[in-house]
């Protein structure tokens, strides 16, 4: 096929599809599927070889945000009946934190739903990473906190945070239909905010909100333009009490076509499946790993995923290896530009390309659903009138719990 030759020779050299043979990607066919993610392998494999980065996920903050981003279980007015409590306490967050990484997480994502932190949120958070850090220098940590203001994310490299999460979820033209309390604009300024401060910035998408295919793509390159150094790819969890509850429109085969996609346009950059990886790609997540080369270990934030020792097996089982904590996920040479970043940043005149949006993963600033197109309803595992309290599990253990975290 004329298309993958060219997306796989593309990727090997690290360079970026057109927007056209993007698109096609997502337009491929069910016959087409294994050979997409066969090419979309040679690619992932090129520049990550067989490794599966884990990360895991730590809510610091649960439920009761101002916000109203329609995806999310946390949002203002949200039934659903998720864990609601305010800050962990730093030593209850490294207690959470190295279950995660006993269990094989080399970084740790510090999530807190709300608008943005305070800067007595930017102080707790700071504790928090230095008893991680304590209990484990080498450990990454993420921290997802919303829209920062002025010198926060200085204040968080400061305090030794590697990383800032912050998704743009969907594309600038669909924005205001998901959320209306923020806009696009202030994400993309976040994900700067963060990047300029010399954070790695870690920002994704959701799939699944109504969205159309040139929608998936703009926001994929608009990922890309920004520097992205991690991409994390949500699949819409539809939590019963949110206005997105009732869409279920992601099979498994499109999921795996929006991630070969993804990989494409970031061919030497962290893909990561995000939210909903077991909700949609279902018994399809070994072929995930072949595109991805990063997953959540466990729970995600207000959902429950799959047993952590299940994620161990399958990434043993096809065949992968455990990315360990001494060895760098990203190519050198986007290594590199990214170390440069950081150095300029500090030195003062940080440039500060990159984007975002709040949340690397399932429930809270996380996934939210829509019509995919290019499926049946017949791919779907219900129907616009039907909600599957089957497939999502609202988290009852771990982090606000008294239950032994998942890891
Ligand atoms: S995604 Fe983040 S900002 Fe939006 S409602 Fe959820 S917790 Fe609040």
């Amino acid at each position: 096929m004329d298309l993958l030759d060219t997306l796989t020779a593309k990727g090997l050299r690290g360079e970026t599809p057109t927007r056209e043979e993007a698109l096609a990607v997502l337009a491929t066919t069910d016959d087409e599927l294994l050979d997409v993610v066969a090419a979309a392998g040679r690619v992932r494999r090129r520049w990550f070889g067989r490794r599966v980065k884990l990360n895991y996920l730590v809510n610091l903050k649960s439920g009761l945000c101002p916000e109203d981003c329609s995806y999310c279980s946390q949002r203002l007015g949200s039934k659903a009946e998720i864990l609601k409590y305010t800050w962990l306490k730093p030593g209850q967050a490294a207690e959470a934190a190295k279950a995660g990484v006993s269990g094989g997480a080399k970084r740790v994502c510090l999530v807190a739903s709300g608008r943005g932190p305070t800067d007595r949120d930017i102080d707790r958070v700071t504790d928090t990473v230095a008893a991680i850090k304590e209990a484990d220098p080498a450990v990454e940590v993420c921290a997802c906190l919303g829209l920062l203001s002025d010198n926060q994310a200085e204040r968080l490299k400061a305090a030794g945070v590697d990383a800032y999460n912050h998704n743009l979820n969907t594309s600038e033209g669909t924005y205001g239909d998901i959320a209306t309390t923020h806009t696009y604009a202030d994400r993309v300024d976040t994900v700067q905010k963060a990047h300029g401060a010399g954070l790695s910035a870690c920002s994704g998408l959701i799939a699944g909100m109504g969205e159309s295919d040139e929608d998936l793509v703009d926001v994929v390159f608009a990922l890309r333009e920004l520097g992205s150094d991690s991409v994390p790819v949500n699949f819409l969890i539809p939590f019963e009490g949110t206005p997105l509850a009732k869409e279920w429109n992601l099979s498994p085969q499109r999921c795996l076509r929006i991630l070969a996609m993804v990989r494409f346009v970031n061919p030497d950059t962290e893909v990561r499946i995000a939210g909903g990886r077991e909700v949609h790609l279902r018994s399809l997540q070994p072929l995930g790993l072949h595109i991805a080369n990063s997953i959540f270990l466990g729970d995600y934030l207000t959902s429950e995923g799959q047993a952590g020792q299940a994620d161990l097996d399958m990434i043993r089982d096809a065949g992968f290896e455990i990315e360990g904590m001494g060895e760098g996920t990203l190519p050198r040479h986007r290594a590199d530009v990214a170390a440069h970043a950081g150095a300029a940043a500090a030195g003062g005149c940080g440039t500060a390309p990159a984007a975002g949006a709040c949340g690397p993963g399932g429930g809270g600033c996380g996934p939210c659903g829509g019509h995919a197109h290019g499926d049946t309803a017949a791919d779907a595992p219900g129907t616009d009138e039907e909600a599957r309290t089957d497939l999502v599990r609202v988290r009852r253990r771990g982090a606000g719990t008294e239950l032994a975290p998942n890891a």
